[in-house]
């Protein structure tokens, strides 16, 4: 983050401000003594957050809804690592389609580096479902169970009698209902809605592997929720890491406009200083942010983009009749030129290539096969020549059918005329599995004048060709 706090502190030299840069020598959530030191964030009050609310109860809905969607009887998103079997957007994806995977896994590295480049963290404070689950359901339970951070800090500070205990316990085990329904919801983007229900069902006797792992699971967002929280995106999130070198003077951050609120002081009943800045230094900001960071510091690696600051600074400007946006989403360029355009060249093409992106990730989607099929000639066969003279070749065809129905396949030479024999003659592929079959193909000795001749084999399903399976035919040569 030095490069982003360096026109800060330019700035601030030039003012010949004495700086406290003790902040850099310690996190929040650690004291002194090296020991966790828990946050009591306010609660945040604005529009911003009344947004934040909407969004995530949108997200929440969504979360909770979609593993009980189905499409021709099967969920609209499956992650079935134990079975290899992935479903998006009712489509179902096999090992096979492990390029699409590939490119899509680069395409979208390539789409969060350039949407962070250009927009900052703000997925970590709107979208990602750690924050969205901590700040918009445990916290808020927090504050209903507990009161604000004020009634927190005495509860915490209170020595254990019957009453802290009874709230203690009451905190536990809501947040482990809680967890313990994420964990249920988690499994069923696993195993889908309806074998969770069956193994519901069925009781812990038989699915005792399955009840530990869930209990795991809860104990694990328990854990995460109710001690480690912020910690997870300061300490272990790699996106979070990463921001350090995403982030560049023109990306749109949570950030103080240092410009206009330095030099900060109190403010001071009919004294009119006009070398004051706009900033009061209530802490009002700081007290609302649940990494329990001070943004007037500059960007931080702790900062989520979660936007209270800018809510709780905005009702300060409000009450002292300042204009608002002294914290505002802005890029720190715009902020040292005092530039009110957000829009730039930059911002426009980086999003250009961001849609592009989306773009040819659906169409990798779309455009994927409903069936795979790879032709092979049997290992250690080389040519055989039949009674009737003809050349006859073994080789060996896997395919995979990717829908839901099962598809009856015939087999077409395409580049020579002969005839194929398929061993067992059925060659109907069952709806999502593989399926394997030898067959020969014989040929008329002229055709062949080499040792090696490519052969195309079209794979049909009724006169719609699939693919053209591409290999090589054996014969005897020159
Ligand atoms: S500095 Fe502001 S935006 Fe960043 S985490 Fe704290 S409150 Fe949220
Ligand atoms: S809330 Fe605004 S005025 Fe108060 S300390 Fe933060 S930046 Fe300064």
């Amino acid at each position: 983050m030095e490069t982003l706090n360096e026109t800060y502190h330019e700035i601030i030299e030039e003012k010949k401000i004495l700086i406290d840069q003790s902040f850099r020598d310690s996190v929040a959530t650690v004291d002194r003594k090296g020991k966790r030191n828990f946050l009591f964030p306010k609660k945040p009050k604005g529009k911003l957050y009344r947004w934040r609310t909407i969004a995530s109860l949108i997200y929440l809905v969504i979360f909770f809804t979609l593993p009980f969607i189905k499409i021709e009887g099967q969920p609209i998103f499956l992650f079935n690592v134990l079975e290899r079997k992935f479903i998006l957007f009712g489509q179902i994806f096999w090992p096979q389609d492990f390029f699409i995977f590939a490119i899509g896994f680069l395409a979208s590295t390539v789409f969060i580096i350039v949407f962070t480049v250009v927009f900052g963290r703000v997925f970590c404070g709107w979208a990602c479902p750690q924050t969205i689950f901590m700040e918009m359901v445990f916290r808020k339970i927090e504050y209903w169970l507990d009161g604000d951070a004020q009634r927190q800090k005495q509860l915490k500070a209170m020595p254990w009698n019957a009453y802290k205990i009874r709230k203690r316990a009451v905190k536990m085990a809501v947040f482990y209902a809680i967890s313990f329904l994420i964990a249920n919801f988690f499994l069923s983007y696993i195993i889908g809605i309806d074998e969770l229900k069956k193994m519901i069902t069925e009781g812990l006797a038989t699915n005792y592997g399955t009840f530990f792992s869930l209990i795991g699971f809860t104990t694990v967002f328990f854990f995460v929720y109710y001690w480690f929280r912020e910690q997870a995106c300061i300490v272990v999130c790699p996106y979070g890491r990463l921001q350090g070198v995403l982030l560049d003077k023109k990306s749109m951050v949570v950030a103080y406009d240092f410009v206009r609120g330095e030099p900060r002081g109190k403010l001071k009943k009919a004294v009119i200083n006009i070398d004051q800045g706009d900033c009061v230094d209530c802490l009002a900001c700081v007290r609302v942010c649940p990494t329990g960071i001070d943004i007037r510091n500059g960007t931080q690696l702790e900062c989520v983009n979660c936007t209270a600051c800018i809510d709780a600074c905005n009702a300060i400007m409000d009450s002292i009749d300042k204009p608002q946006g002294l914290i505002r989403i802005d890029s720190e360029e715009n902020i040292e030129h005092a530039k009110k355009n957000k829009f730039n060249w930059r911002l426009g093409g980086y999003s250009t290539l961001l849609v592009l992106l989306v773009v040819f990730l659906a169409y990798l989607l779309i455009s994927r096969k409903d069936v795979d099929a790879t032709v092979l000639r049997t290992p250690g066969q080389i040519f055989q020549t039949q009674t009737d003279g003809r050349i006859s070749n073994l080789f060996n065809l896997k395919l995979a059918n990717k829908t839901r129905n099962n598809i009856p396949i015939t087999l077409k030479l395409e580049n020579m005329k002969g005839e194929i024999n398929v061993v067992g003659s059925n060659l109907t592929v069952p709806a999502e599995s593989y399926f394997q079959s030898p067959f020969f193909v014989k040929v008329e000795k002229n055709q062949i004048s080499k040792r090696k001749t490519k052969l195309l084999i079209g794979v049909y399903e009724g006169n719609k060709k699939i693919e053209t399976a591409e290999t090589t035919f054996i014969g005897p040569g020159d």
